[in-house]
């Protein structure tokens, strides 16, 4: 056996933590980018609060806004561009991102990308598009505070930047792009919408799942994978119908942080490769394709992974009798995960999120990649085309 286990530097979890922001910075520089997401925490005054934090400590604070999408090449080029002409040096800068995972992983590729001496697109830095350029400076540290709890993005390496025309969706991967400091307040998820609970917890709930039972698992990360599968089964329909919750919220934040430093340190499958491909050519939000896709996902891998699957199937809340064998086990998790999906209002086909037979071929050469290459029961491309026909 061997691996690597890469983490955060510091992980400061818990409820109303985003106060430690000013402290927490100043351990790491003088000068805060401060980018933010959605305009919710900004009309509440919790971003000015947070900017005052800082200042107070007598750091500088510059406040960038974040485009409201997942990150496109042309997002961080010209973010890029506009900070670079409004500072002479960013000596003793740290970037901090505070907003869900769109928002967390522009900041790593702002990090990433300001210090780099060559002034070219962070196209070229991005897996299978690029020219297959890396980064030569050290990425600027990083505190990521997540505003949702789904993709795990305060505990990876990895930026996810797309483009539509050609259509990708490719990852900027460093190790230095690993935020230095996550801090995770659970108190800041309480405004999301039910909806955006229900999608962005299934992204952690299959990111936990996926990363369970992938080809390129390990044990520290699939015990964290486990323990997150178990809070997101446990707590996501009571996230969805009372956001208010704090056990339930507490929960999803954790679910979530858990699922990021698994699949930072394993692989993912079937559906993560989809969900990729979904957001490419149809457009189709990250969580939500992860929920469609995840039941299918599982069945798929079910043969190959009937032990894994019958040992996560305890961490259900109400989990199978003791006496039934490893398989009715696995099938009574996959059903569980069906019904949890249902009861969130997740519709069961592709058709229902806008996919047509004629974009079947699409999906299946764009699902290929680092997640698909993960899953632990191989995928042929006549085997993939079948998965996507039985769902449409
Ligand atoms: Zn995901």
């Amino acid at each position: 056996m061997d691996y690597t286990y890469l983490t955060p530097r510091q992980i400061v979890f818990g409820w109303g933590t985003r106060v430690r922001l000013g402290e927490l910075a100043a351990t790491l520089g003088k000068r805060v980018i401060l980018l933010v997401g959605g305009r919710t925490l900004t009309q509440s005054g919790e971003i000015e609060r947070l900017e005052n934090s800082c200042r107070g400590l007598g750091l500088d604070v510059e406040r960038w806004k974040a485009p409201n999408r997942e990150p496109r090449v042309e997002d961080v080029d010209s973010l890029v561009e506009s900070i670079r002409g409004s500072a002479s040096s960013f000596e003793e800068t740290v970037v901090v991102a505070v907003g869900g995972g769109s928002v967390m992983d522009l900041g790593k590729a702002l990090a990433a990308l300001l210090v780099q001496p060559e002034r070219v697109s962070v196209r070229e830095y991005l897996e299978g598009v690029g020219s297959g350029r890396t980064l030569t400076v050290e990425p600027l540290p990083i505190i990521a505070m997540p505003t949702t709890a789904g993709t795990g993005a305060e505990a990876t390496k990895n930026a996810v930047i797309s483009s539509e025309s050609p259509p990708f969706k490719k990852s900027l991967r460093s190790n230095g792009m690993m935020p230095s400091i996550a801090i995770v307040d659970p108190e800041l998820t309480v405004s999301v919408p039910p909806e955006v609970t229900a999608a962005t917890g299934m992204d952690a709930l299959t990111q936990c799942l996926e990363a369970s039972i992938s080809r390129r698992r390990a044990p520290l990360p699939r015990l964290l994978a486990r323990e997150g599968a178990g809070l997101a089964l446990r707590n996501l329909e009571l996230a969805v119908r009372d956001g208010t919750n704090r056990e339930a919220r507490e929960g999803m934040s954790h679910a979530a942080l858990l699922s990021g430093l698994a699949l930072a340190n394993s692989g993912l499958g079937l559906a993560h490769g989809v969900a990729a491909a979904l957001g490419m050519f149809v457009n189709v939000p990250h969580g939500l394709a992860c929920a469609v896709m995840l039941p299918a996902a599982l069945r798929y891998n079910l043969d190959c992974c009937e032990q894994d699957l019958s040992e996560l199937a305890d961490q259900l809340p109400e989990p199978p009798a003791r006496d039934v064998s490893p398989r009715q086990r696995a099938e009574y998790l996959v059903e569980s995960v069906e019904k949890l999906c249902e009861s969130l209002g997740i519709p069961r086909s592709l058709s229902a999120l806008g996919v047509r037979p004629e974009h079947i071929s699409d999906l299946v050469k764009g699902s290929r990649g680092n997640s698909l290459d993960g899953n632990p029961r191989g995928v042929s491309n006549g085997e993939l085309k079948a998965v996507l026909e039985s769902m449409l």
